[in-house]
């Protein structure tokens, strides 16, 4: 996707979305809310955060029937549980491009574990028949983030559990954040290097090549024509030498 240009009046935290349900907002299918573990409210504390529940944004109720997935992976759809009447893939799908632009300083995303539409990883998949499947999928939501914005941080509440994925995506998202801050001042070759510096002593101790990279992006700067072309390059080779959100199926 297109890197949206952030507003002038960006605030100066970094900026987090959540799913809703997890901020203790009643917007689940049953008319209830998710507890954030005390990881993601440790990690919260340093975000500015944005909620979002992509199922009342598309415009189903509260409470409302469940949906669940259906179908062979690379078809999958978002279907109503009980008689598979209704399909939500194209709505959840263009509701994660509405939040990306609704909201473009959003530097990280925490989605929610399990959901069809918000979780990240291990989601259920059913058949046509309505049986259980696998556990396989990411949310529909989830995913459209991901396709939209690959260069968005993201893991579920179960996943930040984990302290690994946990201190990868604080790094990540801070990395993005600083990244936003400096597409609004505009690039320079003297910004990218500091950037660079600022962001170095967290790429993996295996890389070398995209250090390389990285200067010879720096270096070759000023001779671009376009100075976006080698913004887009140096973030995308940054973001993919940082520590991994591991167990991600992208
Ligand atoms: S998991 Fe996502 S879609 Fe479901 S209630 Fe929470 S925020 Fe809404």
């Amino acid at each position: 996707m297109q890197e949206s240009q952030p507003d002038s009046n960006a605030p100066a935290r970094p900026q987090l979305g959540l799913g809703a349900c997890l901020a203790g907002q009643s917007v689940r299918y049953d008319g209830e809310s998710n507890c954030a573990n005390a990881h993601v409210l440790n990690i919260l504390s340093q975000f500015e955060t944005r909620t979002f529940c992509p199922e009342v944004g598309i415009g189903l109720g509260v409470p409302r029937p469940p949906i669940h997935l259906v179908g062979e992976t690379g078809a999958v759809q978002v279907l109503d549980a009980a008689g598979h009447q209704h399909d939500y893939t194209m709505a959840l799908t263009r509701f994660a491009q509405h939040v990306l632009e609704s909201a473009p300083m959003l530097c990280a995303y925490i989605l929610v574990t399990g959901s069809p539409s918000c979780g990240n990883h291990r989601v259920k998949r059913f058949s046509a028949a309505g049986e259980h499947i696998a556990s396989d999928q990411q949310g529909m939501f989830a995913r459209a983030l991901g396709e939209y914005n690959p260069l968005l941080p993201c893991a579920d509440d179960e996943q930040l559990t984990q302290r690994a994925i946990r201190k990868a995506f604080v790094i990540r998202a801070m990395a993005y954040h600083h990244w936003k801050l400096l597409l609004q001042r505009g690039l320079t070759q003297q910004c990218l290097r500091d950037f660079y510096c600022q962001h170095r002593h967290s790429i993996k101790t295996e890389g070398q090549d995209s250090h390389r990279k990285l200067q010879q992006l720096i270096d070759g700067f000023e001779a671009q024509i376009k100075g976006e072309t080698t913004g887009r390059d140096f973030i995308t080779t940054l973001m993919g030498a940082l520590p991994r959100i591991h167990n991600l199926p992208r």
